[in-house]
């Protein structure tokens, strides 16, 4: 069986779940096995998920404890193995969010199976699950084969297209976990100020990125927030900016910060240092404001202004509200 994880905020599924079925599909054929999901959760939020997504997969199995809900990662380890070992699957797939990144290693260690983490492509060949992950700064891309079973996959959030619905509707199976004391030993409390109502940052279609050139943390609120607003944008930062204290780390996008995959990524006040670019150089479209012409983010820019972000971003603000 091909097992897939999936994410989901609140009961509502994660854009990311549906990136997995494609994946899990791909696999499941190519192997021969079946496919399942597994949504963890509270009651409520377990419940709605795994209605929503068993359009999508022909088998959900639902674990609802407040231990997950609360997003431990000992917990969400715990109940993923134990699902896993009773299905018998041969592959676990989850994305590669901050928490299947943490959780990913835990479940492969506790297999004693292989651990293919952050894939842009996944695939079977002669019997083997391969992947293909970017390396050396994103600049290049790596070929890893898994030479043990089960294999754990983390998938690279925007990597794959989300998947359609099935043609028939699947089946939702409760599944209880046998927690113990160990795995109840941390838990995540719920988001705070950073993510508002916005959408996250590795899902958004549109990312808003401001860098030091705002000059301060009121002019970052001011315009990179305030543009991210209209265009119902996530927000992300440089580290310097995160270095600053401006903005919180959650929102650091680049080598030592998340990567992210919009259709349109706006980089304001930023030069486009290496580490930077190699967290959003996936963008579709990159649009850069930056008073100096001679900036590094202009080599990769499909539209540049060369201006000060105090001038052009309320320019622009003014000229989208105007389309309304
Ligand atoms: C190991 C390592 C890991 C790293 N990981 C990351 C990472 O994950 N993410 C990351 O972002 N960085 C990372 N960095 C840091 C990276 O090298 C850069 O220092 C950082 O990205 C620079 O941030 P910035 O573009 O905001 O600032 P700067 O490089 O200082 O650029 C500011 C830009 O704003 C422009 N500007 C100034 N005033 C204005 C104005 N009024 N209007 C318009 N433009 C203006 C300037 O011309 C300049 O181009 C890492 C570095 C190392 C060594």
């Amino acid at each position: 069986m091909v097992l897939i994880v999936l994410d989901h905020a609140a009961g509502t599924p994660r854009r990311t779940a549906f990136e997995g079925v494609r994946a899990g599909r791909r696999l499941a054929e190519a192997l021969g096995v079946p496919l399942a999901g597994l949504v963890l959760g509270d009651a409520d939020g377990a419940a709605a998920a795994a209605t929503a997504l068993a359009a999508f997969v022909p088998t959900v199995y639902r674990a609802a404890d407040p231990a997950l809900a609360a997003g431990g990662h000992e917990a969400r380890t715990r109940a993923i193995v134990d699902v896993a070992r009773s299905v018998g699957a041969r592959v676990v797939l989850m994305a590669a969010s901050r928490s299947g990144q943490a959780v990913a290693p835990r479940v492969a260690l506790r297999f004693g199976g292989a651990l293919l983490e952050d894939v842009t492509d996944v695939r079977v060949e002669a019997g083997a699950i391969v992947a293909e992950r970017l390396t050396y700064l994103s600049r290049a891309v790596a070929t890893v084969r898994a030479l043990a079973e089960p294999v754990v996959v983390s998938v690279k959030p925007g990597a794959f297209a989300a998947a359609e619905a099935s043609a028939a509707m699947g089946a939702v199976e409760d599944v209880t976990i046998a927690f113990e004391e160990s795995d109840r030993v941390a838990q995540v409390e719920p988001a705070g100020r950073a993510a508002r109502d916005r959408v996250a940052l590795e899902e958004a279609d549109v990312v808003v990125c401001g860098g030091r050139g705002l000059g301060d943390a009121d002019a970052f609120e001011a315009h990179v927030v305030g543009l991210a607003d209209d265009l119902g944008a996530a927000v992300a930062s440089t580290r310097a900016v995160v270095d600053a204290g401006w903005r919180p780390y959650a929102e650091q996008v680049g080598q030592t910060g998340k990567s992210v995959a919009p259709k349109l990524y706006v980089g304001l006040g930023l030069s486009g240092a290496v580490q930077h670019l190699s967290g959003m150089n996936r963008s579709g479209v990159i649009v850069a404001v930056n008073k100096d012409p001679d900036a590094p983010i202009f080599k990769v820019a499909d539209y540049g202004v060369v201006g000060d972000v105090r001038e052009v971003v309320p320019a622009l603000r003014a000229a989208l509200a105007a389309l309304d």
